[in-house]
């Protein structure tokens, strides 16, 4: 840990050194998925962008504890506190109980994680199983006198927090802008401002996610469990939190608030955000018709989609971008970054087989620095990326004998490569999608044309033979007047 990190921290704007509250221990809080649908890009590179750094510091011998909750109640369709749960309204549509939505989402959702090699949680909460600790907390801030009831809700008094502490200050978003965008309540809303956020709402009969409180049967409002599974994990006060930067404002900004009224402090010292996804240069929504999921990327089946992209691909195409830039999807971007990723793991198969010569002519101590350079400063994953390939350079041109290196600097080269790419990156060998497809390619082939000849010996016993065999294999021939096609029955 004599490493020096470098963390760029939402709250003051600017890069900090990382010094954890309670080394080596580190606490890190990480706002994970609402469960009502397939995950997506979105979500990818929230989680493998958490996964890097929780990667990092534990190969820099922190003992990390990485909470990333999983959301299943409370997190409303509209930012206003109003419109349906969005997993009620998924059990709805569905005719299924929330929970089994949450379990078959929450499922998928870990396959996904698994597929694209992020390491799990330390611990993984969910909001409906800590409602007594957000109860308890909403009692809190009612008795600090920063919270009222109104017809069995409660909320927020965004209004009285602001006089004696900063509301806005992760979001930069000021009071008098909140009051000027914000539509004037009507006098049927139950909030005295339109800006207040609801620590608790009362349930409308047809809810089903319910649970007792002194106030009404109702849920959490959905900022509510991140502030009280934090605290209960990590602490008052804990290390770093995180997760997509659309949630500065208002979930972000609003568990400052509880915490600072509840515990009185900030419930992190850094806050970490990641940049969002475009598609196209466009931004990712199911009305834009670019909305794409991660099983549709690595199965290709999608409209916008040219080919399959494995989850090594994804994961690296996610990691060739600093976190705080946005990236852009494109067809051309994956099949680069495909090329990019093949390139460095060959290179790592290479080095297994290096032959020593009896000088170096590179510097493999210096590359290990700077690789170290690269991610003590905000986390770099290009910078560092653009090292590694420096070192897949030396690889190359010593296996072509246009160079030499000497035994210990191959063996620091492996470690280097081992500890980097496989370790810190989490990327891993997969089998090649465009190789394999290759090669069932060219053995369909191989077998339409042993049934063309077939047919054209009048062997129809054999031709019908090659169509029925594949066809237990799922594999449809069609004649064409060219000959044949096949494709695989969904
Ligand atoms: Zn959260």
């Amino acid at each position: 840990m004599g490493n020096k990190i470098f963390i760029y921290n939402t709250l003051s704007r600017k890069k900090e050194k990382f010094e954890p509250i309670n080394a080596p221990f580190v606490g890190m809080y990480v706002c994970g998925p609402t469960v009502y649908g397939d995950g997506h890009l979105g979500h990818a590179r929230s989680a493998i962008v958490f996964d890097l750094i929780f990667r990092y510091l534990q190969h820099l011998g922190y003992k990390v504890r990485y909470i990333r909750n999983i959301t299943d109640v409370g997190h409303l369709e509209s930012d206003a506190d109003e419109g349906e749960d969005k997993i009620a309204k998924k059990a709805r549509l569905e005719q299924l109980e929330p929970m089994e939505v949450v379990q078959y989402y929450s499922n998928r959702y870990h396959e996904n994680m698994d597929q694209l090699n992020v390491k799990k949680p330390s611990i993984e909460p969910r909001a409906s199983a800590h409602i007594i600790e957000q109860i308890e907390m909403v009692k809190k801030i009612i008795e600090e006198g920063y919270a009222y009831e109104s017809n069995g809700s409660v909320y927020f008094d965004v209004e009285k927090y602001d006089q004696s502490y900063a509301y806005g200050k992760l979001s930069g978003r000021v009071m008098e802008d909140l009051i000027s965008n914000t539509r004037e309540l009507d006098g049927q809303s139950e909030k005295r401002n339109s800006y207040d956020f609801a620590l608790w709402k009362k349930a409308m009969p047809e809810h089903i996610m319910r649970w007792p409180s002194p106030w009404s049967d109702g849920f959490p409002g959905w900022h509510m469990e991140c502030s009280a599974m934090g605290c209960k994990y990590l602490g008052e006060q804990f290390d770093i939190h995180g997760g997509g930067m659309d949630l500065l404002f208002p979930h972000h900004e609003s568990e400052i608030a509880q915490s600072n009224i509840a515990n009185g402090n900030d419930p992190a010292k850094y806050w970490v955000h990641n940049n969002m996804i475009t598609i196209n240069g466009q931004k990712m929504g199911k009305s834009l018709n670019n909305f794409i999921t991660l099983n549709e990327f690595f199965s290709g089946k999608h409209e916008s989609l040219e080919k399959a992209f494995s989850p090594m691909t994804i994961r690296f195409f996610i990691l060739q971008a600093h976190y705080r830039s946005t990236l852009d999807f494109s067809n051309e971007a994956l099949v680069a970054a495909e090329k990019g990723l093949t390139k460095l793991m060959k290179a790592n198969e290479t080095l297994q087989g290096l032959k020593a010569g009896a000088k170096s002519d590179f510097n493999v101590e210096e590359l290990k620095l700077k690789c170290y350079e690269a991610l003590n400063d905000d986390f770099n994953s290009p910078i560092l990326i653009a090292h590694l390939f420096e070192g897949v350079k030396w690889i190359n041109s010593v296996n072509d004998g246009k160079a030499q290196l000497i035994q210990s600097d191959i063996d620091l080269l492996k470690t280097l490569f081992s500890d980097f790419i496989i370790d810190i990156l989490g990327l891993k060998a997969e089998e090649s999608n465009s190789d394999n497809n290759e090669l069932v390619d060219g053995l369909m082939n191989s077998f339409l044309a042993i049934r063309q000849e077939a047919k054209q010996n009048k062997d129809w016993a054999t031709a019908d033979k090659i169509r029925d065999e594949l066809g237990k294999l799922n594999i449809v021939i069609k004649d064409t007047k060219d000959g044949a096609s096949w494709e695989i029955k969904e």
